[in-house]
């Protein structure tokens, strides 16, 4: 028989657990809006829409954002971990990109 395993850690509540699906679904949205971008060009504007690919974009990562501030404030996200991970990424696509830009990095820089 196998031994059950009972995580030891506390369960989100429902407000976590919806804005967990929130993060995901403005992940997505992102996702979607790179995939539009890389299809139809940044400047594009779907019928139906007001916005170019491009400004779409940002909103969904002001979105993101937003959900981030909340996840933040029910401490599922440790904001002073994060420029661990900005700068770990540097470094990542410092090694393994394929591709150079011709001046600057992912900070502009
Ligand atoms: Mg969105």
């Amino acid at each position: 028989m196998v031994e059950k395993f009972i995580t030891p850690a506390d369960l989100p509540t429902d407000y976590e657990r919806e804005l967990l699906i929130i993060l995901m679904e403005e992940c997505d949205e992102i996702s979607q809006r790179a995939a539009k971008i890389l299809r139809f060009g940044a400047l594009e504007v779907q019928p139906g829409q007001i916005f170019d690919n491009v400004e779409r974009m940002c909103q969904e990562i002001g979105d993101f954002e937003c959900v981030r501030n909340l996840l933040h404030q029910q401490n599922l996200i440790d904001k002073k971990r994060i420029p661990y991970g900005y700068e770990r990424k540097r470094g990542q696509l410092a090694k393994y990109m394929q591709t150079s830009k011709p001046t600057g990095g992912c900070d502009g820089a």
